[in-house]
């Protein structure tokens, strides 16, 4: 769960952020922060909530199953991140929670698991990916926790897709332009994107039919090889983010103060 970055670990907690705050610690942090980490009262900890920036914390009180932090003084402001969405079909458990993790650290904003005709795996567990999700985004200095919405049937999550978000279908067959080239050609807004990868066993011709048949939709292909359904998602959440998203800002200062 907790991550420890160079000089303190690092927390998500779903409570205000603001100075003399106390902050509760769950029964997973408080063990993670006193039987791992070996923690005591005085030791600083990061903490963020997806709202108020990032704070520098330290522990007051400590046991095996609770205890509180203070809330000291903000390390870093909130910042926004990129609005990318990333559909995909649900793959099985060990392949799912690594598409899972990667989409976090690539800064994904909403995770929407969608069932196409060849989807295999089609019920989610919610709370095992809420927790991948925390993991991730403690490690990897996020700001923010994406969220993950419930599978639903791919035609329905399309019938009412939001009016002025695109969608970047991954096709490894036909109907497809090079990802590099679309991207290029994005004159639209770089924000409010999302992209779709489809099952192992692909989209099926009536799907791709649909498809088509959708103006928000511009197809795209990842090259000549056939892609494992993990590895589509994260290569083409990777273009989008180094052509469109926030790889083209530089990096915060890591001050570790
Ligand atoms: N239908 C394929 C087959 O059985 O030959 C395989 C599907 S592939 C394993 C899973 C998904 O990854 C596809 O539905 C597509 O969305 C994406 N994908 C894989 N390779 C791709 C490529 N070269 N270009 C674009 N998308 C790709």
């Amino acid at each position: 769960m907790t991550v420890t970055t160079g000089v303190r670990a690092r927390l998500y907690v779903d409570q205000a952020l603001d100075a003399g705050r106390s902050v509760d610690l769950s029964a997973n942090q408080s063990h993670y922060l006193k039987h791992v980490l070996r923690l005591g009262p005085g030791a600083e900890v990061a903490l963020f909530n997806g709202k108020d920036g990032e704070w520098r914390a330290r522990i007051e009180t400590i046991r095996r199953n609770a205890g509180s932090l203070g809330v000291e003084t903000q390390i870093r402001p909130q910042i926004t991140e990129p609005d990318l969405w990333l559909l995909f079909a649900p793959i099985k458990r060990a392949r799912l929670d690594m598409l899972v993790q990667k989409a976090v650290e690539l800064g994904v904003s909403r995770l929407v698991p969608v069932l196409t005709e060849r989807t295999e795996v089609k019920r989610l567990n919610a709370d095992r990916h809420r927790s991948n999700l925390i993991e991730a985004a403690e490690q990897c200095e996020r700001m923010t926790l994406p969220e993950i919405v419930e599978p639903r049937p791919i035609l329905d999550v399309l019938s009412d897709f939001p009016t002025g978000r695109r969608l970047l279908v991954c096709a490894e067959r036909g109907h497809a332009a090079p990802i590099n080239q679309i991207l290029e050609d994005d004159t639209g807004e770089a924000d409010r994107c999302a992209i779709l990868c489809g099952p192992e066993g692909g989209f099926a011709e009536t799907e791709l039919d649909a498809f088509q048949k959708l103006s928000f939709i511009r197809f795209v292909s990842l090259g000549p090889r056939i892609l494992r359904a993990e590895t589509a998602a994260i290569s083409a959440v990777t273009c989008w983010q180094a052509a469109l998203g926030d790889w083209r800002r530089r990096p915060p200062d890591r001050d570790s103060t």
